[in-house]
């Protein structure tokens, strides 16, 4: 037999992590990694928090599972501090991110099939958007690599570039149900929307009866600085997707809505055996203790800036490797003038530390929002020891 015992979809590094200190990672082999990636932007509180483990342990030794069938005191205490929090009115627990994307494509349908439109189906995406892989989601994205050897995709999806508007304006229709779009699309390259264009869409939104849908899995929960991205563009959206960060490394997501664009979601209408369990509503409370704090997030935003001023020095030293550094809080890109997933290998064989490579030949930065000064220098360090070793020849 020749293949492996977990199914062969993921190109799996030599890094082989047992055991996390904080913003560190120990390798099987003794290594030790600076975790400027987080698990893709997931274990926002590092790797060893005493509150996230502490709630965990303690909802383990109380309750870890019930059926939805039956009330849960711990779910509407979860979803009423994220109403609390937000624009949303009502949430849906669900278990990753690709679900709650999931809930939210079935919650706009939902809407307008509520009443009667059952020809308003159709989502408008943007090019290089990332929704998860399962069979809606990547029917969601334009980008062929996930489709190949899964057709026929789930019809109902039309894909525009990313920040024109006027091609979102003439792309609807009468069988448009709303617009899903990343307000900053991390797996495409922490590509930021532009104001006018998030809050054109929102215009259109209103003006036509449609659903704007913002999948902030990666962006939410802290990341860009403030506890959703959407605050910084002056808009709120009918339905959002949560996920990756918010259980800070337990399996767990959500799907928020208003009143309004959950209208269809009726008894019956939607489940997730596992969706919202004590264990999860656990570990998401942990979470909400630290980020949902507005000195946490003043600090993220003054983190933010301090390792971007510096890496944007930084990258001056290197014009042949570097060209740009973006991105807000500790959601950071940067660009690099060669295809980045030797660079990021390089960086994480030969000076011990992760960062994760993105579409647009961008480097994302995405280390645990709990850094203080001291990760700041140890990264620019290792970055510019690894700069200075860096030969383009040696590809992984
Ligand atoms: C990671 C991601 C998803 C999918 O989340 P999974 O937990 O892997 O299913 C969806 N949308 C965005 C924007 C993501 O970054």
């Amino acid at each position: 037999m020749s293949i492996t015992p977990l199914m062969p979809v993921y190109p799996r590094c030599g890094v082989r992590p047992v055991r996390g200190e904080h913003c560190h990672l120990i390798s099987e082999d003794g290594r030790r990694f600076l975790d400027f990636a987080s698990g893709i932007a997931v274990n926002l509180l590092g790797h060893s928090h005493a509150g996230l483990i502490g709630a965990i342990q303690k909802q383990a030794e109380t309750l870890m599972h019930v059926s939805n069938l039956y009330g849960s005191p711990q779910g509407e205490a979860i979803a009423q501090r994220l109403i609390e929090l937000t624009f949303a009115d009502t949430v849906f627990f669900t278990n990753s991110g690709a679900e709650a994307v999931e809930c939210a494509i079935k919650t706009a349908r939902a809407y307008h099939q509520h009443v009667g439109n059952d020809h308003k189906y159709e989502l408008i995406t943007f090019k290089n958007a990332f929704h998860g892989r399962t069979m809606a989601t990547i029917s969601a994205s334009n980008q062929e690599k996930m489709h190949k050897g899964f057709l026929p995709l789930l019809a109902g999806f039309k894909y525009l570039e990313f920040n024109d508007l006027e091609a979102a304006k003439a792309a609807i229709g009468p069988n448009t149900a709303g617009f899903l779009v990343e307000p900053i699309q991390g797996e495409g390259g922490i590509r930021i929307a532009s104001n006018e264009f998030l809050q054109g869409l929102r215009a259109l939104c209103d003006e036509h009866d449609l659903m704007l849908i913002l999948d902030e899995v990666q962006s939410g929960v802290g990341r860009a600085g403030t506890l959703y991205a959407y605050e910084q563009f002056g808009i709120a959206p009918d339905i959002l997707s949560t996920a990756k960060g918010i259980g800070g490394g337990f399996p767990v997501g959500a799907c928020l809505a208003t009143e309004k664009a959950a209208r269809g979601m009726v008894i019956g209408a939607h489940g997730s055996t596992y969706g919202g369990n004590p264990f999860a509503m656990a570990a998401i409370g942990a979470v909400l203790d630290v980020v949902s704090d507005e000195g946490f997030l003043a600090d993220v935003r003054a983190k933010g800036e301090r390792l971007r001023g510096r890496l944007e020095q930084f990258i001056g030293n290197y014009p042949e490797l570097f060209e740009s550094v973006h991105g807000r809080g500790l959601f950071i890109g940067i660009k690099l003038k060669i295809e980045p997933r030797a660079f990021v290998a390089h960086m994480r064989d030969n000076h011990q530390v992760l960062t994760v490579s993105a579409g647009d030949n961008v480097v994302r930065v995405l280390p645990p929002l709990v850094i203080d000064d001291s990760h700041i220098d140890e990264f620019m360090d290792r970055l510019s020891a690894a700069a200075a070793s860096y030969q383009p020849e040696e590809v992984a």
